[in-house]
């Protein structure tokens, strides 16, 4: 069946990693030396195009080792936070994934080259929106965006081999361990007080215990909604 006119206007190809060479430097010079090993996640940071994930006016600073401001108070987060949170997610190709908090898409756009299916969940609508014309742009079509309040996770799609929060929240959201894999399922999530918190991933032991390991400490912007802070 053929695409409708405008899915042929928007599709663009994905570069291939060698023609940007600030994307090879910020895989080179913040991930390799940060411990960033996963060939595929490598692969992923190395071919999505983040400057397309930012606003136009700061195209420029889209490489850099930082988090950038994205409208509405939010931010797309450090290059490095994005690839660790991929790589501890450990997804395999046939997994699907959550994530909450899909702000500019970029997260997801990485997730959705590790893996067969990816829901992202955002509460401003306004960014899905943006999110999803990327997303579309770049001919990701593995990828879901739904508008709602992620601390109640997505039950619909559930279980979730991997689920990853990208906002910080004061605690571990039950809703999403009840929608995680019990056998193989790891969340990867920032917790801790508003302005700093700490990377953890948890999982299930045989018994449905929650078994958590931090990993570093981080600051995110808030997770806001009925199992996050208040707005
Ligand atoms: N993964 C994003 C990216 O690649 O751009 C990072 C976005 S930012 C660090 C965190 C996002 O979480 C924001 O867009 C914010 O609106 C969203 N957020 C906060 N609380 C949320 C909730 N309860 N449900 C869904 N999204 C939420």
């Amino acid at each position: 069946m053929e695409k409708p006119p405008d899915d042929q206007d928007h599709t663009m190809v994905l570069d291939p990693p060698a023609t940007r060479p600030e994307r090879q430097e910020m895989v080179s010079q913040q991930l390799r030396p940060r411990g960033i090993t996963d060939p595929k996640v490598l692969e992923a940071m190395a071919t999505i195009p983040r400057e397309f994930f930012v606003p136009p006016s700061l195209e420029r600073e889209a490489y850099l080792d930082g988090p950038i401001p994205i409208g509405e108070g939010q931010t797309i987060s450090q290059p490095y936070m994005v690839a660790i949170m991929a790589q501890l997610l450990q997804a395999k190709d046939t997994s699907t994934l959550l994530e909450i908090g899909a702000g500019s898409g970029y997260g997801a756009a990485i997730l959705s080259r590790l893996a067969t299916r990816v829901i992202a969940v955002e509460r401003i609508p306004r960014l899905l929106e943006q999110a999803r014309h990327r997303w579309h742009q770049l001919g990701l079509d593995n990828i879901e965006g739904v508008v709602g309040d992620g601390t109640l996770g997505h039950p619909l799609q559930a279980p979730y081999d991997g689920i990853c929060v990208t906002a910080g929240a004061p605690d571990i959201p039950t809703p999403l361990l009840r929608q995680l894999n019990p056998l193989h399922g790891r969340l990867v999530i920032p917790t801790g007080p508003r302005f700093s918190q700490v990377l953890q991933t948890v999982r299930l032991d045989s018994q449905g215990n929650m078994v958590a390991t931090s990993h570093l400490s981080c600051i995110f912007v808030p997770l806001i909604g009925q199992h996050g802070w208040e707005g």
